[in-house]
């Protein structure tokens, strides 16, 4: 579904049709300050805009659950599921939006339910909760059920039902429209709209807007293995410092424990909640030694460190299906959970098992290693989704901008986020931004205020869209120009070594490899240069370079390939320089150079811009001060 005509200005343009951007659009329309605007004559137009058709979009692979302390499990309050989150996160959390995150999970889920997520349940017909890494009552002490879930299939349960709500509300969709630009005025302080690139025409429309929300998920394809799907290139987050913005705490990155070996492919945190355990090559449940109170569902950053420190100590696995016979896994047992069980509560965890590895988890170990997983940092926002620059020790609010889930910071996940937190991250945050975007549309003065802003700010998204058009046609005419033997729409040659024949995949592929090496569960000073050094001599050069092969404008993914490819390209780099500045160790950055947390220095959030200028920002302690992090 794409629009008939593109609107000469949008009150309201969402990026993303993931969980967030579909909780924000449901927040926004159902909002009474949205009805408001209605009864009032208004009638406000929002478009949301989405590079893959919505069902596609990652939150549908989420597997185990989302968190929330529902009432309904002994020993379990909001309090635990804060104290939980600000300690998972290694104290780099923000207090009040933590609080926030636990208070409201509750009703957040229960709205899920209502919009017709079809909960696994209990004997008693409650919302079925299990146990998940770091989710605790009583400091720790005792694990607790807090990760409802639907099998182990809650993501799709949760993107289908937002989906076809947003349809029943008449929602209007741009599906599989790339976003290219991010426009804001000369002063970085207000939002004029985006450019965004129809894949099925090759048309680029320049998108006025009073509002735009950013939802565009995270980056786990900065890295070879990853548990992400392929569309997770970090767009929002490059789009962000294209337009001139910081990234907040973008050097911390979640390695999943496991990740099916030779594909990262996830297999759920479910799999160790279910009864699960990891085992080294002498059949060691090696995390007793590690985690003695949490063992296998300690903190990921926790568990990921210690598979690797296994595997460095010469007790790791070989993964059947490496040529290379490398010993860089363990195995996961989960011959331990009754069959019928888990053919009950893990189907997507078997079927990926029997599927990608050819083993049955009923009787066979399963080779499994450290898979990148969740962006912690992105789009420094308030908690009601504004986007905001951090200036001279203070928040300054780009005007009509807003972000919302994997793509944003909130800062609830800190260092390291809790499993179940983000898609009720999410959830949560995008229908608050919804709301308050909802509330700036209905307010009069702010309506007058931004629509006589757009007046001059035509100028800027045209012309945005006017340089994306001419890229386009250079582009084209590249590929033509290069098109090796007559057929411009052959595939490229992967063995091919000359510039032209470079492409976007291989691209990636390399960088993909060069994080991995450089950052991926730990670095030093060291690892960090080199590969900055590999992007500024090589990768970098390389991206500005690409081409497609076709000049086909109609459905070339290519081209949409090529802009995937230099967003990466720069939220990694950016993303290095990050972790450069941290000279400390912390949640999922461990710097061997810098084993210890250092909380004089570095209780601060790192915001970090295009031209790596770093600021620090404090953290928002409350109630809890930083205290050591064991499990
Ligand atoms: C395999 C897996 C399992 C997971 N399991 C869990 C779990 O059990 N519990 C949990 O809490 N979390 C889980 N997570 C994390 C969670 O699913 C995600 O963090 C969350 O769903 C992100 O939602 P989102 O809306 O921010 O982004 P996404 O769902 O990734 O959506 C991003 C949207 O942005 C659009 N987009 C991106 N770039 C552009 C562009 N340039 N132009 C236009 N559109 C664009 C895409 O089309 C897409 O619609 C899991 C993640 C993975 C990968």
């Amino acid at each position: 579904m794409s629009p008939k005509h593109v609107e000469a200005m949008y009150d309201a343009v969402i990026i993303g049709a993931g969980a967030a951007g579909l909780s924000a659009a449901l927040g926004l329309v159902r909002s009474p300050r949205f009805e408001q605007a209605k009864a009032e004559g208004r009638d406000p137009s929002i478009l949301v805009i989405s590079k893959l058709q919505p069902l596609r979009s990652h939150t549908g692979s989420a597997e185990g659950g989302i968190a929330a302390s529902l009432g309904n499990v002994e020993h379990d309050d909001w309090h635990w599921h804060y104290y939980d989150t600000v300690k998972g996160g290694d104290w780099l959390v923000d207090q009040d939006a933590a609080k926030l995150l636990a208070q409201d999970a509750p009703a957040t889920v229960i709205n899920l339910e209502r919009s017709g997520v079809v909960f696994s349940r209990t004997e008693d017909g409650r919302i079925a909760q299990r146990r998940f890494g770091g989710h605790t009552a009583d400091f720790g002490r005792q694990p607790v059920r807090r990760a409802a879930y639907a099998a182990d299939r809650v993501g799709h349960q949760i993107l289908h039902a937002l989906w076809q709500q947003c349809v029943a509300e008449g929602i209007e969709f741009a599906e599989e429209w790339y976003v290219t630009d991010l426009v804001l005025d000369e002063g970085r302080t207000r939002v004029e709209g985006v450019v965004a690139f129809d894949t099925h025409t090759g048309e680029v429309h320049a998108v006025h807007a009073r509002n735009v929300m950013m939802a565009t998920g995270g980056a786990g394809r900065l890295f070879h293995t990853t548990s992400n799907s392929w569309d997770l290139t970090g767009d929002g987050m490059a789009l962000a410092l294209d337009a001139g913005l910081q990234l907040e705490d973008v050097e911390f990155v979640q390695f999943h424990p496991t990740g099916l070996a030779h594909t990262g492919i996830l297999l759920s945190e479910a799999a160790r909640a279910e009864g699960g355990v990891l085992r080294n090559a002498d059949g060691e449940a090696f995390m007793e030694r590690y985690a003695p109170g949490h063992a296998d569902l300690a903190a990921r950053d926790v568990v990921s460190r210690a598979i690797r420190a296994e595997t460095d100590a010469g007790r790791g696995v070989a993964d059947p299906k490496d040529p290379d016979g490398r010993r860089d896994c363990v195995w996961l047992d989960m011959t331990g959970i009754d069959a019928d069980h888990m053919a009950e509560v893990l189907p997507q965890v078997v079927e990926t098992i029997r599927k990608y590895a050819d083993l049955d988890p009923t009787k066979d170990y399963v080779p499994v290693k450290p898979t990148a997983h969740y962006t912690m940092g992105g789009i420094p926002v308030t908690t009601d989704g504004e986007a905001y620059r951090w200036i001279d020790g203070g928040r300054r609010i780009v005007d009509g901008l807003f972000a919302a889930g994997e793509c944003s910071c909130v800062s609830v996940h800190g260092a390291n986020r809790l499993g179940g937190n983000s898609l009720l991250d999410a959830c949560l945050f995008g229908t608050r931004a919804g709301e308050a975007l909802a509330a700036r549309i209905a307010d009069a003065a702010t309506a007058k205020k931004t629509a006589d802003a757009g007046t001059d700010a035509a100028d800027r998204v045209e012309a945005a869209a006017d340089a994306r058009t001419a890229e386009v046609k250079r582009l084209l005419a590249q590929a033509a120009s290069a098109a090796p033997t007559g057929d411009a729409d052959d595939a490229p040659a992967d063995d091919a070594d000359t510039a032209t024949d470079d492409n976007a995949y291989r691209l990636m592929a390399d960088l993909g490899t060069t994080m991995e090496q450089a950052v991926a569960v730990r670095c030093d000073g060291r690892s960090i240069d080199e590969a900055l050094e590999a992007i500024a001599a090589d990768l970098a050069p390389r991206a500005s370079a690409l081409h497609p092969h076709s000049d086909s404008p109609a459905f070339n993914q290519e081209l949409t390939a090529i802009w995937e490819a230099r967003h990466l390209t720069e939220l990694g780099r950016t993303m290095l320089l990050a972790c450069r500045s941290r000279r400390e160790s912390r949640g999922s950055l461990y710097r061997t150079d810098f084993p210890e947390r250092d909380d004089e220095r570095f209780l601060a959030h790192s915001m970090t811009d295009a031209d790596a200028a770093i600021a620090w920002q404090p953290v928002h302690i409350d109630d809890m001060p930083p205290q050591a992090r064991t499990y």
